[in-house]
């Protein structure tokens, strides 16, 4: 279970108050957790690695740098569902603290619900003596947003309820995409992603920190 009691909700937040009880049940109600997962091959060509299969490819040093020494990958998509964007809707018109400590909350279920997920890929792969790597997502450093458009076509975001607006922005709000590297030398652990990004020249050197 990702989310389940007040108390959870008040270690989240740090404080404590009585609605919480109430209102973690309203959060919980709200929940429409969905994922999809898939594994495929990896090609690496001259500027792009491609998945076998399908026509997702990915673009930038960063996510080669990532990839390296890793001979598939996993994406996957994950998503709170569309009745906890309902739910901050409304609440951002009538009450915007309990719309704020939603948001802070969403942000914590789908990060705990990609941990899950991971750490279910890293526990599949360790069992065949294969390593993963972290998780990296489209618009991380070089790698573009618009490979998410790829992403959800091949994992059937659609019946999901998971689209991409023409701004790029994934709806529900809570949903993430994300690759994860397999291999039997993959590299777990962060790299110097800005020494290798197509970024590093114009960039502030914020966004990925
Ligand atoms: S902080 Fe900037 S330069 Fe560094 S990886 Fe991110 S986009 Fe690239």
């Amino acid at each position: 279970m990702i989310f389940t009691s007040a108390q959870e909700l008040e270690k989240i937040l740090g404080k404590k108050e009585d609605f919480l009880n109430d209102f973690s049940k309203e959060i919980n109600d709200s929940l429409e957790l969905k994922k999809s997962v898939k594994k495929f091959s990896l090609i690496f060509c001259d500027e792009r690695i491609e998945l076998q299969g399908t026509d997702i490819t990915f673009l930038g040093n960063a996510i080669r740098e990532h990839l390296k020494n890793c001979t598939h990958c996993y994406i996957f998509l994950a998503t709170l569902g569309d009745k906890i964007d309902r739910l901050s809707d409304k609440l951002q018109l009538v009450d915007l603290s309990k719309a704020y400590i939603l948001d802070t909350a969403a942000n914590e279920i789908i990060e705990r619900y990609c941990d899950e997920i991971s750490n279910e890929i890293e526990k599949e792969e360790l069992s065949k003596g294969n390593k993963v790597t972290l998780r990296f997502s489209p618009g991380y450093a070089d790698l573009p947003l618009e490979t998410q458009r790829q992403i959800i076509k091949v994992l059937g975001g659609e019946k999901m309820g998971v689209y991409l607006s023409d701004t790029l922005i994934m709806k529900p709000f809570k949903s993430v995409s994300a690759i994860i590297g397999v291999g039997k030398k993959a590299i777990k652990g962060s790299r110097d992603y800005c020494a290798v990004c197509k970024n590093n020249k114009s960039c502030d050197k914020r966004i990925c920190k």
